[in-house]
């Protein structure tokens, strides 16, 4: 159910939702916040329904993303909520800047789509979206503004996504629109520098009038903003290169019934870190990876033979494969080295350190 800080609380339409932990702090927030104003367990009760339709909405908002992004088949990885949003994170951008318009825009038009409907149904009961009696918290106690109250939320929900702050959606929104013109890299980093100074503007104006939600999410904005738009450059960077460009035709082959000691030793006059380990025939039997060498030194086991500690977790690769394909074999497989090769022959390695050396 736990996985990585998030809790597994349902599926849609085959996409995992999940909460991350911080979302405990939420609960705890509306507990308190009902407590303090005197409501107790009843205010608490209300608040919390309030809080909990508002997550549905978001979910829905979500799903938006996700059932579009699906239709364009880019993948959506899981929807998962804290407390000062969802996220549903696709395995992968989509190519066309024209999809990723259309993905953007998908979230905020389920949140108009279920103001219109409240408004239809308010309107039904003669009720003005207007009409929200109370003051303060005052408000959340009657069921009578329930609606209302959620009509507005779905309608701060769009303005406030819409705010062209990368990477939220109207910042991806901008990026797809530059992108058209500008081509990608151009318009990220356009995106970007704008993301980040609203950001800037957010924490300020947060820190002005001591709201302590707004900087956080401020400071969120920044990080992510500067984190995609290096992986867009990276992702620039190996487009169109294959293996060929980046394998290394230097590199230690260690025998399999040689200790450990002789790789700890390469390891030390070298920048190799995980090494290939070939049998009697001169073939490759295996990989070492730099964990497992780590491990025999804190057994302090490093006299022991080098088969004992190597692992099968590996395959052989041609110097055509595109670099694309390969960074993901390494993700998804986690290999550490991997044996390259030309026309059928053995003429190098590619290791997880081999693509830093792009940027
Ligand atoms: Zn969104």
């Amino acid at each position: 159910m736990f996985s990585k800080g998030s809790l597994h609380i349902a599926t849609v339409a085959g996409i995992p939702v999940k909460l991350h932990w911080t979302f405990a702090l939420l609960v705890g927030l509306v507990t308190y916040t009902s407590f303090s104003s005197g409501y107790g367990w009843l205010g608490s009760l209300y608040f919390g329904l309030f809080i909990l339709t508002l997550f549905f909405c978001v979910v829905l908002h979500e799903l938006g993303h996700a059932l579009a992004a699906r239709y364009y088949n880019v993948p959506t990885q899981d929807i998962i909520l804290s407390p000062i949003g969802g996220v549903a994170r696709l395995k992968h951008l989509p190519e066309k800047a024209f999809h990723e318009l259309i993905i953007a825009i998908a979230g905020p038009m389920v949140n108009v789509i279920i103001a219109f409907v409240l408004f239809g149904v308010l309107w039904f009961k003669q009720q003005s979206p207007l009409e929200i009696s109370g003051d303060g918290f005052e408000a959340f106690m009657s069921f009578y503004n329930f609606m209302p109250l959620i009509f507005f939320m779905n309608i701060f929900l769009v303005a406030f996504n819409m705010i062209p702050a990368f990477p939220m959606d109207g910042g991806r929104v901008l990026r797809a629109l530059l992108a058209m013109r500008l081509g990608k890299l151009k318009a990220t980093l356009i995106a970007t520098r704008i993301g980040q100074l609203l950001a800037i503007g957010f924490v300020g104006l947060g820190i002005y009038m001591g709201h302590l939600v707004l900087p956080f999410i401020g400071v969120f904005i920044f990080l992510v903003a500067g984190s995609e738009y290096k992986s867009v450059r990276f992702q620039e960077s190996i487009r169109g290169r294959r293996v060929l460009d980046i394998y290394r035709d230097q590199y230690s082959l260690l025998f399999e019934y040689a200790p450990v000691r002789q790789a700890i030793d390469r390891m030390n006059r070298s920048m190799e870190r995980d090494f290939l380990v070939t049998n009697q025939l001169g073939h490759v039997s295996g990989v070492l990876r730099e964990e497992a060498i780590k491990e025999a030194i804190r057994q302090n086991d490093t006299d022991a033979v080098i088969a004992g500690y190597k692992s099968q977790n590996y395959e052989a690769i041609d110097v055509s494969y595109p670099l694309e394909y390969i960074i993901q074999l390494f993700q998804k497989k986690d290999y550490s080295i991997l044996p390259v090769y030309q026309n059928g022959e053995f003429v190098g390695v590619i290791d997880r350190h081999s693509f830093g050396s792009i940027m």
